[in-house]
């Protein structure tokens, strides 16, 4: 087994298995990773690069952060898996520290994003028919156009992107989609009594860094109060400091009855997820009736709970509202300067994004390409915005740098 790695790929076999031996459903940069540190990464031919994708804000508290490495390395030579068939010692002091850190009742953890997005559609439909009254199979959320919530078969249900629909269905029933920021639509839907929750991503991240108004979130919530109608606030992606505040939602002041975490949940070393809710939501699921093998296990846990001390003891949230505004401000700078070729520019936090005109047939995925040639991974989504989200450790001066890189590929087209 050990000569399996002895010998060391260049990016071009590396890049050869995986177009052989992997499925298709990627589309990656031709970038091939072997080490990060912070808010960097190194090819396989020792080339240094700024990561401006974090994967996806999994890895907020940078890569391979030294203490989330350690409680990772700690518990996985003390125990990694029990099952929830017997208790552990480490769940319950996690689901302690969880919930007194955003202040909710209980948590339910799981692994992947979409299991969490699972669990809160499991739970408001529970909810809906044990405490709301909803007859039976009638329960309906409500979820946003242009929506990413993941991949499951009833999560792409509530898409409407066709390549996560094409040829995937039948599709779950029970989901209508209302647009996004749009306060007067959900109005209108939510008259139809069956209505059992609203679920929506306080920032579209997938749909390009989409921000809301200020007071979207707001007004929805109290919408929902008013029709009994649950709000379910998916921050798996916009939460834990990304936007500049530990939750999307506290920049409209509001407190979700279900929250949605996952990705920097484990700060990119481990698939960790959490739905957290009060009893009166929560209790509704009884031994049996949910779970996952490994939700809860000890080496989540303690990666978990390091991942979020990490956010708070270097204050990863107020370094993402500071430099955030000072990253927006530099690219309607970089906007200014070349208004045909930079059609918008938005973000709140470090969670930043670009749309790009297509020009002499070349777009997006091309400046992509020459940023990773000047040393800074970005990712495109939807063929024309380029999403900017670099690990919130990131230092000014090191923005500064990548500001610099930004400013002289967008030069070059
Ligand atoms: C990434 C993401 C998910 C899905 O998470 P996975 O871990 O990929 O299953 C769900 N919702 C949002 C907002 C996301 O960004």
């Amino acid at each position: 087994m050990a000569t399996m790695n002895s010998k060391k790929l260049s990016s071009q076999e590396a890049i050869d298995l995986e177009e052989k031996y992997g499925a298709h459903n990627y589309h990656p940069l031709p970038v091939v990773l072997e080490r990060g540190e912070g808010v960097y990464v190194w090819d396989v031919d020792g080339k240094k690069y700024f990561d401006f994708l974090a994967a996806y804000s999994a890895v907020n508290q940078g890569h391979c952060h030294p203490k989330i490495i350690d409680s990772l390395t700690e518990q996985a030579k003390k125990l990694t898996l029990t099952s929830r068939a017997f208790y552990n010692d480490t769940l319950g002091e996690y689901e302690k520290f969880i919930t007194s850190y955003f202040g909710f009742d209980k948590v339910l953890p799981m692994n992947t994003g979409a299991e969490g997005v699972e669990t809160a559609i499991k739970l408001a439909r529970k909810w809906a028919y044990e405490k709301k009254g909803v007859a039976e199979n009638e329960a309906v959320i409500i979820v946003c156009k242009n929506n990413f919530h993941g991949r499951t078969i009833s999560i792409v249900s509530a898409s409407n992107d066709p390549d996560a629909r094409k040829n995937f269905g039948p599709f779950t029933p029970g989901i209508i989609a209302v647009e996004y920021n749009n306060v007067e639509a959900l109005a209108e839907l939510l008259k139809n009594k069956n209505i059992a929750a609203f679920l929506v991503e306080p920032v579209q991240g997938e749909a390009g860094v989409v921000v809301p108004d200020e007071g979207y979130l707001k007004k929805c919530y109290e919408l929902c109060k008013k029709n009994d109608v649950l709000f379910i606030a998916d921050e798996i992606q916009s939460g834990l400091g990304r936007t500049g505040k530990l939750l999307a939602c506290d920049h409209d002041g509001v407190k979700p009855d279900v929250l949605i975490l996952g990705k920097a949940l484990a700060g990119g070393v481990y698939p960790v997820s959490a739905v957290l809710a009060n009893d009166e939501i929560m209790l509704c699921i009884k031994p049996g009736q949910h779970g996952s093998t490994y939700g809860g296990n000890p080496l989540a846990c303690r990666v978990a709970i390091t991942a979020l001390t990490v956010l708070k003891e270097e204050k990863l949230s107020e370094n993402s509202e500071r430099l955030g505004k000072i990253l927006l401000d530099e690219l309607k700078g970089i906007q200014a300067s070349y208004p045909e070729l930079i059609k918008t520019v938005r973000g709140k936090g470090l969670f930043c994004a670009m749309v790009i005109a297509e020009r002499n047939g070349k777009n997006a995925w091309d400046v992509c390409v020459e940023l990773s040639k000047q040393g800074l991974l970005a990712k495109p989504t939807h063929g024309d915005i380029i999403r900017f989200a670099p690990p919130l450790v990131i230092t000014e001066s090191q923005l500064m740098e990548c500001v610099d890189i930004i400013r002289k590929v967008i030069k070059g087209f």
